[in-house]
C-alpha cells in the first residue's frame, strides 16, 4: 500500500488570550474553543484527519485592529507565546508572526525578530489597518524587511470596510451574515488588496517580495485574463499576469473544489498552489478527504500537499 503523502497546512488559526481582549473573531463557541487550543484538541483533530503539520497564525482581527502604542509591545508577547506553543510540538507546528502594522517600522523589526530569533516562517496580515489597505507606501518597510529575510507575507481577509458594508451588503447582513465573510465579503476585500499590491509598484521596488493569498487566490486566478486585459493600456513593462505569477502563491484554505483547483493550475501552475485547511473555520477532515480524490498525479500531489510549502517556507 502506498504511504500517505505528508500534509502541511499553512492557514491554520489560533487566538492569543491577550489579543482576544482587543477584538473578537466573531466565531461560534465551538470554533473559539478550537482557536484557544494549541495542544491536545488541535493535535487530536490533526491526527484524525491526517494533517501532519500546521503553520499557525493568529485569527482575525489580530493585531491589525490594535493601535501602535498597544500593539508594538503586545506583538512581542504574542509572538513569544506562539513560539512557546511551537516549541512544545516542534514536529507538528511552525508559525507566522503577528505584526503591529499600526507602526510599520516596528512591525518590520518584529518580523525580523520573529524570523531571526524565534524561527518563524513569515507573517500574516489581516484585512486593513485603521481602514487603510496594506499596499499603501506607509507599510513598505514591512515588505523591504520581508524581502531581506526572504520570507513571505500572507495577506488574509477580515471584515470589509464599514462604508463597503453600508453600500454593498447591509440589506442581507441580518439574514445572511456569511455574506460579509467567507461567502463573499472576505473575497472581494482581499482580492482588491491583491490587485492593489500589483498596482502599487511595490514589486518594482522589492522584486523578490513574496505574497501568499488564501482561498484559491481569492478568485484572482479565475480573473487573471480579464484583469490583465483590462489593464493592458496602463501597465507598461509587465502585465498584471506577469507580476501576479511572479510574486504570488495561493492556498486551498476553506476551498476544497476540483474545478477551482484546476482553474488555478491552468492559470498559475501547480508550483504556486499550497494545501491549507483554514482550521478551525473549516474542518480538517473534509480538507484531508478532498486530498484523497484530487485529479492529480503523485508528483503534483506531493507539491500541493507538502513540497511547495517546504520550498517557500524553508521547512
Ligand atoms: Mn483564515
Amino acid at each position: 500500500m502506498a504511504t500517505k503523502p505528508t500534509i502541511i497546512a499553512l492557514e491554520e488559526h489560533y487566538l492569543d488570550p491577550e489579543v482576544k481582549q482587543h477584538g473578537s473573531p466573531g466565531a461560534a463557541p465551538e470554533i473559539v474553543r478550537r482557536l484557544d487550543d494549541l495542544d491536545a484538541l488541535r493535535l487530536r483533530e490533526m491526527d484524525e484527519a491526517g494533517i501532519d503539520f500546521q503553520v499557525l497564525s493568529h485569527s482575525i482581527p489580530g493585531l491589525q485592529g490594535v493601535d501602535a502604542a498597544t500593539g508594538v509591545p503586545l506583538a512581542r508577547r504574542v509572538n513569544d507565546r506562539l513560539h512557546e506553543a511551537v516549541q512544545r510540538h516542534p514536529d507538528r507546528f511552525a508559525a507566522f508572526a503577528a505584526l503591529p502594522t499600526a507602526d510599520p517600522r516596528a512591525a518590520a523589526d518584529e518580523l525580523e525578530r520573529a524570523v531571526g530569533r524565534l524561527g518563524f516562517k513569515g507573517a500574516m496580515i489581516n484585512g486593513m489597518t485603521a481602514g487603510v489597505f496594506h499596499d499603501d507606501e506607509r507599510f513598505w518597510p514591512i515588505y523591504e524587511r520581508a524581502q531581506a529575510l526572504d520570507v513571505p507575507i500572507y495577506i488574509h481577509p477580515a471584515l470589509p470596510h464599514p462604508t463597503v458594508i453600508e453600500a454593498y451588503y447591509k440589506d442581507y447582513v441580518q439574514k445572511h451574515p456569511g455574506i460579509l465573510r467567507a461567502a463573499w465579503g472576505f473575497t472581494v476585500e482581499t482580492a482588491t488588496q491583491g490587485i492593489r499590491f500589483v498596482l502599487s509598484g511595490v514589486f518594482d521596488v522589492y522584486p523578490a517580495l513574496k505574497i501568499i493569498l488564501g482561498h484559491m487566490g481569492e478568485g484572482l486566478p479565475f480573473y487573471l485574463w480579464r484583469i490583465s486585459h483590462g489593464l493592458r493600456g496602463t501597465m507598461s513593462e509587465k502585465s498584471f499576469r506577469d507580476i501576479f505569477c511572479e510574486h504570488f502563491w495561493i492556498t486551498t484554505s476553506g476551498f476544497f473544489s476540483d474545478p477551482a483547483l484546476l482553474c488555478c493550475m491552468m492559470e498559475i501552475g501547480i508550483d504556486r498552489i499550497l494545501f491549507s485547511v483554514d482550521y478551525p473555520f473549516a474542518e480538517n477532515l473534509p480538507g484531508a478527504e478532498w486530498t484523497k480524490t484530487l485529479p492529480l498525479g503523485n508528483e503534483d500531489k506531493e507539491k500541493l500537499l507538502n513540497g511547495n510549502a517546504r520550498r517557500l517556507l524553508k521547512l
